[in-house]
């Protein structure tokens, strides 16, 4: 980088870095560099936006991911909110509030993983705010999206008879955090659910497009608390089946020797799979085999959450979802 003064770069130069690594995005007609994006309006398609921070202690730990992977994961956990919607992600906007702790490389390694993120999604940076903070990194990152009017999937909207189903298999990023806490390595495999979460951008669209989904919602806070949501918003209960659950390899080893790490897959948070329900019993032949869901239970009329186990006995979490304020 560029420009240096008393040891760091200078704002305005980190910004010109910025706007050269960023680019620009076809459907905005001003990027970075003035004191707003301009996107002229697509008719006949819905804005989708969220926020999302990110605070050094609460959220992650520069200690235990590159700046690279942490700038990826920021964005992806942004963009995830879009692909629970059901919508195509266009713009993100950054904030950082920077440490002096921070180096310019490690400054400079964040922003091109959220850069790339963006990119391999067929999103942009397209702003944002840079100033020091006094101890800590803080993040704060806004994403806009494009969906065709109406189509975008929300929480209310399961009936009874639906079926609940998920992506991907559940439980991994929070297995991984709980080695990295216990000052173990999680393998390969749980490292990158953990680090590097894929937001479930195509299947969304997938659904949305083709009307699939009654309710959906991206798994940041774990399935019980996020299902919970949806269950909430809809008026109804729902029936899982514990064994249903999809699992990956590493986290069936891992259970096979702890098996009280199920509570893991049912509230253990940043999976960032989709949740979503369905009036259709089997999606096999509606969406391509490159997306594996998983049936996990039923939409019933009577409230609450029941997880059943294989003998038909009721099984009870003793973990609850991630809430910040308790
Ligand atoms: P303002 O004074 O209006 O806040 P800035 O000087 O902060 O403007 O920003 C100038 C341009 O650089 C704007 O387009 C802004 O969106 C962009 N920008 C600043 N910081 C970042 C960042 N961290 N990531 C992306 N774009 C940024
Ligand atoms: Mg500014």
């Amino acid at each position: 980088m560029p420009n240096k003064k008393s040891g760091h770069i200078e704002e305005f130069a980190l910004i010109s870095w910025i706007q050269d690594k960023a680019g620009q995005g076809d459907h905005l007609s001003l990027g970075i560099g003035d004191d707003c994006a301009i996107q002229p309006q697509q008719s006949h398609q819905d804005l989708l936006t969220s926020t999302d921070l990110l605070i050094e202690g609460i959220h992650f730990k520069r200690e235990w991911s590159s700046m690279f992977d942490l700038g990826r994961k920021s964005a992806a956990v942004n963009i995830s909110d879009i692909a629970a919607m059901g919508g195509t992600p266009q713009s993100l906007f950054l904030g950082i509030g920077r440490p002096k702790t921070m180096t310019d490389g490690e400054v400079e390694d964040f922003i091109s993983g959220v850069i790339a993120e963006a990119g391999s999604h067929g999103a942009v940076l397209a702003g944002g705010d840079s100033c020091a903070a006094p101890e800590g990194l803080m993040i704060s990152v806004t994403v806009q999206g494009a969906i065709s009017a109406g189509d975008a999937i929300c929480r209310q909207g399961a009936s009874y008879g639906d079926a609940v189903y998920v992506s991907g298999p559940l439980g991994d990023s929070a297995l991984a955090l709980s080695l990295l806490q216990n000052g173990q390595q999680p393998d390969d495999y749980l490292a990158q659910r953990f680090h590097t979460p894929a937001p479930q951008v195509a299947l969304g669209q997938k659904l949305s497009s083709r009307h699939l989904a009654t309710a959906m919602l991206d798994i940041s806070d774990g399935l019980l608390g996020d299902l919970g949501h949806i269950l909430e918003a809809s008026k109804v209960g729902a029936d899982l089946m514990l064994t249903n659950l999809p699992l990956s390899d590493s986290f069936q080893r891992a259970l096979n020797k702890d098996p009280e790490l199920i509570d893991l897959a049912l509230a253990g948070g940043e999976d960032y799979g989709l949740v979503f329900t369905s009036p259709l019993k089997d999606l096999s032949d509606q969406i391509d085999a490159e997306f594996t869901v998983t049936k996990v239970g039923v939409i019933s009329p009577t409230p609450g959450l029941r997880i059943f186990q294989d003998n038909g006995d009721l099984y009870s979490c003793k973990r609850r979802g991630f809430d910040h304020f308790s």
